[in-house]
């Protein structure tokens, strides 16, 4: 029998309402599939520095680093934002993210054919929809040194950041590419700037030879410039899409705003082993519906979704979490942020107990 562990971390704002349901879904599905779970619950974020002053304990580390994967919900809010930026509540995300080395952001955006209307681009555009951005987290621009503002003699200041990227990178980030392409339709696209920037015209070398050793799946190159207008004229194109952290910055949020819903969207970062793994919604904690019980859990869910695929091999309980998602959407069930006229509005506990209703089904 399977058997896991899983850091529970509801962090702050919606965040325990979220993972409250998602953890719902979590166990039913493990259950019917015959997989144990062992579930470990902490604080992190502002509610870790309400309680311990640190926004993540050593103990919860290493909890995070004994577990199978990681359960986020989201961490922040305006009561911790006068604090030093070595104590915010992000700090915990950074924290987690560098030590369990979690380099490769994995970020769907799908078309929900019963919320195609919530997106601002023509229906006949984005029906269908289904891309894969999987994003670079650890290297390029945001970390490469040298780094910085200087003072010149003149008076004038001088900005310096670095986009450097090492063969090893390249490697690892186009293998977590090719093999999510091959969960998926076996089509990989390798965005970059090889035309105008060295440390891309590597990449695209690199991947180029990485992509030897999965002739199943067909590679192709497309400049930056040119994906982040297809992604509006033609999304439908697209199916995985891999980059370097800049370009995936944008282009996942660009990807992201195709839905026209945050609550609706997941993500996975993942390490260099499977135990390495953390799976939370894109949004944050949205202190201003907090504790209200309106919050959309189906983000945080379809995380859940995307744990059983990429961490456990479990596809098909995958799957029937997305299927559940889709039925209760397609029945009419909305919460508010993606209500509609004629709609049923539910909270977040309903609408996270009708998800597992048809789950059970
Ligand atoms: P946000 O994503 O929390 O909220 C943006 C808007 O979307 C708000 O109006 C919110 O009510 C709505 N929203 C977000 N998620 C929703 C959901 N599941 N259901 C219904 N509505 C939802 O972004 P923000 O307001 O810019 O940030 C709030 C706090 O969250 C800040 O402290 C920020 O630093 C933090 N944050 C955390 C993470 C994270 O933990 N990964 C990510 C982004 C922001």
């Amino acid at each position: 029998m399977k058997r896991f562990s899983i850091a529970v971390l509801p962090g702050d704002g919606i965040g325990p309402e979220i993972v409250h349901e998602a953890t719902k879904i979590l166990k039913s599905a493990a259950g019917r599939h015959g997989c144990e779970l062992d579930l470990h619950e902490a604080l992190v974020g502002g509610a870790s520095i309400d309680a311990y002053g640190v926004p993540l304990k050593d103990s919860v580390l290493e909890l995070t680093l004994k577990s199978d994967a990681v359960l986020l919900g989201a961490v922040g809010g305006p009561k911790w934002e006068g604090l030093d930026y070595s104590i915010r509540p992000e700090r915990a995300l950074l924290a987690l993210r560098k030590e369990l080395g979690l380099f490769a952001n994995l970020r769907p955006a799908k078309i929900y054919r019963s919320l195609i209307d919530s997106s601002t681009l023509k229906p006949e555009v984005i029906d269908g929809v289904d891309i894969m951005v999987i994003r670079e987290l650890t290297g390029g621009l945001y970390f490469g040194m040298p780094k910085g503002i200087e003072k010149l003699p003149d008076g004038t200041e001088r900005g310096v950041n670095t986009m450097v990227y090492t063969t090893p990178e390249i490697e690892r980030i186009a293998r977590v590419g090719f093999e999510v392409a091959r969960k998926r339709k076996k089509r990989l696209l390798s965005v970059d700037k090889a035309n105008v920037l060295e440390t891309t015209e590597l990449w695209r070398k690199v991947v180029t030879r990485v992509g030897k050793d999965y002739p199943d799946v067909h590679l192709t190159h497309m400049y930056v410039d040119n994906c982040s207008m297809q992604l509006v004229r033609n999304p439908r194109q697209f199916d995985c899409i891999v980059t370097e952290n800049t370009f995936g910055d944008i282009l996942s949020d660009e990807a992201a705003m195709l839905t026209g819903s945050i609550g609706m969207l997941p993500s996975a970062s993942l390490g260099a082993t499977r135990n390495r793994a953390m799976y939370e919604p894109i949004h944050g904690s949205a202190p201003d519906i907090a504790g209200k019980g309106i919050a959309n859990p189906i983000a945080t869910i379809l995380s859940v979704a995307m744990m059983f695929k990429y961490s456990f091999d479990m596809e098909e309980a995958a799957s029937e979490i997305e299927n559940a998602v889709e039925k209760v959407l397609d029945v009419g069930l909305r919460t508010s942020d993606i209500a509609a006229p004629g709609a049923k509005e539910v909270s977040c506990s309903e609408m996270g107990e009708a998800i597992l209703r048809e789950l059970d089904g």
